[in-house]
């Protein structure tokens, strides 16, 4: 596809952009053994295919963040087996997933975009990278994210259907999610200080862009994302990536 091939072109050389790579999860709906980003596709570990594919990008630096007693395997295995040659480290993650994104975010090196990304979602491409570095050049901040095909309701704690949001406002948040260095390091720095707060509230962090909404200075703008871009959460989600690959 010789037409878009100026996409995948950085246009500002002196512009850092990085990525964490997030498998310190345990994956516990996949009723599994092995961690899901660990599972074989084709056989090659789930893990492999994003960071392969942030391999080949415009991406300058990767950092992954494991669990500690995965480190070695994905050093070994997965960075070293596989040539991915653009990690500099694999570091120890944390609980919850905000915590290891903190880790991440610590570990890496001066960078101005930083590209957040689950490891679970084997299936990113070179054209999410680059409508997603796009739309955060241009404000600041860019999720991969589609538009809901079904109609969703909010329920309340009996199971009944209190509200039904228009659809065509509902959209499904995807990775990666994309922000200015700095931005993101203050938003979860701000965060992680009203943990107990937040805990008490009975607020969940499931992704950077609710941080950034919560502590950070800036909107968060949605870039396309792909149906393709799913994460591997369940069994049947491996039956569907078998199928997709
Ligand atoms: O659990 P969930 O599906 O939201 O996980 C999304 C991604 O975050 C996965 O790639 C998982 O490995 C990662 N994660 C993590 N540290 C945790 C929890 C999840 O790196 N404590």
């Amino acid at each position: 596809m010789d037409g878009i091939g100026f996409m995948y072109e950085k246009v500002n050389m002196s512009e850092k952009c990085a990525a964490i790579i997030l498998a310190a999860g345990k994956g516990k709906r996949m009723n599994s053994d092995i961690a899901k980003q660990y599972l074989e596709l084709d056989g090659k570990p789930v893990l492999y295919y994003s960071l392969n594919v942030f391999q080949k990008s415009f991406i300058d630096e990767i950092v992954v963040v494991a669990a500690e007693e995965d480190r070695e395997y994905v050093k070994e295995q997965i960075v070293v087996g596989y040539g991915i040659s653009k990690v500099s480290q694999v570091v120890t993650g944390g609980k919850e997933r905000y915590h290891s994104v903190m880790c991440g975010l610590r570990a890496l090196n001066r960078c101005d975009y930083v590209f957040i990304h689950d490891g679970a979602r084997p299936f990113v491409d070179d054209e999410i990278l680059a409508r997603a570095l796009d739309m955060a050049r241009n404000k600041g901040t860019a999720v991969a994210a589609m538009p809901v095909k079904d109609t969703i309701k909010i329920i309340d704690d009996n199971g009944a259907a209190v509200q039904t949001p228009e659809r065509s406002c509902v959209w499904q948040m995807q990775t990666p999610q994309v922000f200015l260095y700095n931005e993101i390091y203050s938003a979860y720095e701000s965060m992680l200080k009203d943990e107990e707060e937040l805990f008490k509230r009975g607020v969940k962090i499931t992704d950077d862009a609710m941080v950034m909404e919560m502590y950070g200075k800036r909107k968060v703008y949605v870039s396309e994302g792909s149906y393709r871009n799913i994460k591997i959460t369940t069994p049947e989600d491996m039956e569907i990536a078998k199928i997709l690959l």
